[in-house]
């Protein structure tokens, strides 16, 4: 009998590994049929790893605790939400496949109240009738744009396909070449417009387009102008482009609605936190845009969801399409956006209430004072195969907003000591951070991976989170 088959034989049997008290803990967590399938299989394991002679298993190491362990493990890592919580040190604020904007706690309470208990969602507390959802947050966002009328859906990416749609079926949407944007996870504005049902029209060329060429464009058949923040690009040299306010009047004239696709469009000028000026959506309605749409998530710090702000008969226009009905959204993020958008009428706290704000205000020297603080520490749990150091470094806003603009920031770089197989020590150490209890993503360049400090709000957790490294950090050598 060869040394794999005898220690086939000796495999304990499934009742056994139940009777360990890695077992019991796995029943008493788990359930019952969840942990005898874990046991299961990971006798399996074990016994198939012998018989193919692919992995040695000595004796007496498959024993009835062993097997146990590994089931336990099986199932803790298995219990792992699949949504899960990370520290996102990459440097980008608004990180679209990070989640995007992290909510207020104003928010959070707001929608946590909201799945607990019955809300008056679509029910009018003064008359006991049936009410609106759009009722609940359209004051507050014509107060905060001073447009005439409001109304929400799931993301702004529906906003423009609802105007589109419910403004532009067998009809002409004329647009310049400069904005006919792609931004991430297959959104194409041409593609848009033929889902929405609506003739694109091309105006200008992609890096001039003037006002003219819209007056050339605009006929019985336009159902409407639609201008594009052009979020993730910027045309420079020799351009031309036409504000939305200078189109206001040949709009007018022809009786066309303007529509103004904002993007992040924020609800306060970014300039009072040393940022860039961007177009606010306040302005962009003054300028006289029809509609105006923008995220819920990007800069305005929010969850997701689609805005869409405007002159009044439209967005009744818009809220009687059907489609609106399928593109609505629930109570938890409506109860979450009122929170977040009441923020807004104290702008002097924005920046200590609101995540979004307040990473992106936040000033370097503090920023640099953190990295100090925690580079001990990093480069205590990664020991002595790197060489970590306090780092600056440029964060970027994300999401299409300003996207030429970086904002000064620090950070911890870790650089591979030996330059032999350093491309696969980073990578390794990138995996390692990956699959820390609380995952840490970072970003790798010019030879270092680099930890962008500027959205890490609890140090404290990020201190603890790194000693998960102690096992790995021989393995990373
Ligand atoms: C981001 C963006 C969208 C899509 O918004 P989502 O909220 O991601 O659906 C549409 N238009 C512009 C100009 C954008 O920047």
């Amino acid at each position: 009998m060869t040394a794999h088959a005898a220690v086939l034989r000796r495999l304990p049997s499934v009742d056994e590994v139940l009777k360990t008290s890695a077992a019991c803990a796995a029943v008493e967590q788990f359930g019952r049929p969840a942990a005898v399938a874990a046991v299961r299989s990971a006798l399996d394991e074990t016994r198939t790893a012998l018989r193919t002679g692919g992995v040695v298993v000595a004796a007496d190491t498959a024993t009835a605790d062993t097997v146990a362990q590994a089931a336990l493990a099986r199932l803790v890592a298995a219990a792992w939400p699949a949504v899960r919580p990370v520290f996102n040190l990459t440097g980008v604020v608004l990180h679209t496949n990070l989640g995007r904007a992290v909510l207020a706690e104003a928010a959070i309470e707001a929608a946590v109240a909201a799945m607990r208990q019955a809300v008056a969602l679509e029910f009018d507390l003064s008359t006991g009738r049936r009410g609106e959802r759009d009722s609940l947050v359209r004051d507050l966002l014509c107060e905060l744009t001073g447009a005439e009328d409001a109304t929400v859906v799931n993301n702004n990416a529906a906003a423009v396909l609802l105007v589109l749609n419910t403004l532009a079926k067998g009809r002409e949407a004329v647009v310049s070449r400069g904005e006919l944007i792609e931004i991430g996870g297959a959104f194409r504005m041409p593609d848009i417009m033929a889902r929405a049902g609506a003739r694109l029209v091309e105006v200008g060329t992609t890096n001039r387009t003037h006002a003219k060429d819209y007056a050339e464009a605009l006929t019985e058949r336009t159902g409407l102008v639609l201008k594009v923040h052009t979020s993730n690009y910027r045309i420079e040299g020799f351009t031309a482009s036409v504000p939305a306010r200078d189109l206001v009047a040949l709009a007018r004239e022809k009786n066309v609605p303007l529509v103004d696709d904002l993007g992040s469009g924020t609800l306060i000028d970014l300039a009072r936190f040393g940022l860039a000026h961007e177009p606010t959506v306040a302005e962009a309605v003054a300028a006289g845009a029809d509609l105006v749409t923008f995220s819920g998530d990007k800069l305005l710090g929010g969850p997701q969801a689609g805005l869409v702000v405007g002159r009044k008969d439209l967005i009744q226009k818009i809220s009687r399409n059907p489609m609106k009905r399928a593109l609505r959204v629930d109570k938890i993020r409506l109860a979450a956006l009122e929170a977040t958008l009441k923020l807004y009428r104290d702008p002097d706290r924005l920046a200590d209430r609101l995540p979004t704000i307040r990473h992106l205000a936040r000033p370097y020297d503090g920023i640099a004072a953190q990295a100090r603080r925690l580079c001990p520490v990093l480069a205590a749990a990664l020991g002595e195969t790197f060489a970590v150091a306090v780092a600056d470094c440029r964060s970027q806003i994300g999401s299409g907003a300003l996207p030429l603009e970086t904002l000064s920031s620090a950070g911890l770089s870790a650089r591979p000591c030996t330059e032999r197989g350093a491309g696969r020590t980073l990578d390794k150490l990138a995996q390692a951070l990956r699959e820390l209890p609380v995952p840490v993503v970072g970003r790798v360049a010019d030879g270092a991976l680099v930890l962008d400090l500027r959205c890490l709000d609890d140090e404290a957790a990020f201190a603890q989170n790194l000693a998960g490294l102690a096992g790995a950090a021989d393995a990373l050598a």
